[in-house]
């Protein structure tokens, strides 16, 4: 659902009897480039995009928590917030809930709460409405404890949160774009120092529009591939003698061939060259603007479909098609094995490369994708 900040009022005053004390938002994210780079210490480029979660947030006398979602029909109740515990949690309350157990963990106490969330970031599309919900709830944890943590404290939080108590090994990009995002600007993130930079990526002033075409495969980052990648990554440093990926350069690949089986090289060749095209990519928007990102979305996009192999049919035929279409340029983006692609298109050129795609998949017989355009929108915060 998608309710305006009066009527999710309005809905939170029926649920639980009171107006809320507030609203808070944060919205999901795009990563124009940069995938797989964020848990071996490299370079991310996402963006926050226009379709936020919102929470509408009281607080409680007592240390107990209802939580519901405009998503889902139950209202999860937990009776004591020094029970919660990893693993204690099954569903979606695991998001919600385990910011409030990661702060309480990181030495804030937050008071018992009622919160009623709804949110207009589609879920499970690669645009982290996990992240979302996460820092929606983290904005107002932190506003109704008056804890005063940073937003880098927050994005610490938030990842705690996923890691330990929903089980999903992801490093800090969603989190950071969340809540560092702002309105025509990408957020550059070093994963290692967690240093951040904000980059412009002012699309409209380009007469551009960035179109998500979501497959509708769905994906899962707790199983399977996502691990068995990390695994790869992991190893290729240890043969490698180096701490991280990030501390390999496009150079030292020469060397890797000869040390690393075949499989583990190509993932290593993705992350290294991947970690240059985004420091390409700040250079890029930095001087010639959005328009001459084209090249290094297509060399991405296939770096990921070949060496380091998260790409599916789905994903490849988005891409693909919108570049036949007239698509400046176009990657998969997110965790991969489904999810989005992304195509940066000329805004005159939008609705032929929608439909090009649409119609491509109803030729290959895929269900039907959803493609929408997004902005590079502010991040999380207060609203009402
Ligand atoms: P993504 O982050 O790409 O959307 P994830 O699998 O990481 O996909 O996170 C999606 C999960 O987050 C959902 O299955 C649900 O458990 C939770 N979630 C996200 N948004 C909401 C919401 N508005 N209400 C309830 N749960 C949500
Ligand atoms: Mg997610």
């Amino acid at each position: 659902m998608t309710l305006t900040p009066l009527q999710l009022a309005a809905a939170f005053t029926e649920r639980f009897g009171a107006e809320p004390s507030g609203i808070w938002s944060a919205p999901g994210r795009v990563n124009l480039i940069g995938e797989h780079t964020d848990y071996n210490d490299g370079f991310v480029l996402p963006f926050a995009i226009n379709h936020s979660t919102m929470v509408a947030a009281r607080p409680r006398a007592d240390r107990s928590v209802r939580v519901c979602s405009t998503l889902t029909p139950d209202d999860v109740v937990l009776s004591d917030l020094d029970a919660l515990t990893p693993g204690s949690v099954k569903g979606w309350a695991a998001y919600p809930l385990g910011v409030l157990w990661a702060m309480e963990r990181a030495g804030y106490s937050t008071p018992g709460l009622d919160l009623l969330v709804d949110s207009s970031v589609p879920v499970g599309a690669g645009l982290s409405s996990s992240a979302a919900i996460e820092c929606a709830v983290a904005v107002a944890a932190n506003d109704l404890s008056e804890s005063n943590l940073s937003l880098t404290e927050l994005v610490a939080i938030g990842q705690l949160a996923e890691n330990e108590m929903v089980g999903a090994p992801t490093g800090i990009m969603d989190q950071s774009a969340s809540l560092l995002g702002e309105a025509g600007h990408a957020v550059f993130l070093d994963c290692r120092s967690r240093e951040s930079r904000l980059v412009p990526l002012d699309l409209e002033g380009a007469g551009l529009e960035l179109l998500v075409m979501d497959t509708r495969v769905s994906h899962s980052h707790a199983t399977g591939g996502y691990a068995a990648r990390r695994r790869s990554c992991e190893l290729g440093a240890e043969l490698m003698g180096v701490a991280a990926l990030r501390d390999l350069s496009v150079g030292d690949l020469a060397e890797a061939a000869g040390v690393l089986d075949e499989e583990t090289f190509r993932r290593v060749r993705h992350i290294v060259t991947e970690n240059a095209r985004v420091q390409d990519a700040v250079d890029v928007l930095s001087g010639k603007g959005p328009a001459a990102l084209g090249k290094l979305m297509a060399t991405s996009h296939a770096s990921m479909r070949d060496d380091f192999e998260i790409s599916c049919a789905e994903l490849d035929t988005a891409v693909d098609t919108a570049v036949s279409a007239g698509a400046i340029g176009a990657r998969m983006t997110g965790g991969g094995f489904g999810g989005a692609a992304i195509a940066l298109v000329r805004s005159a050129d939008s609705a032929a490369v929608t439909d090009a795609v649409a119609r491509a998949f109803a030729e290959a017989g895929f269900t039907a994708p959803v493609i929408f355009p997004v902005l590079p929108a502010s991040g999380a915060g207060r609203v009402a």
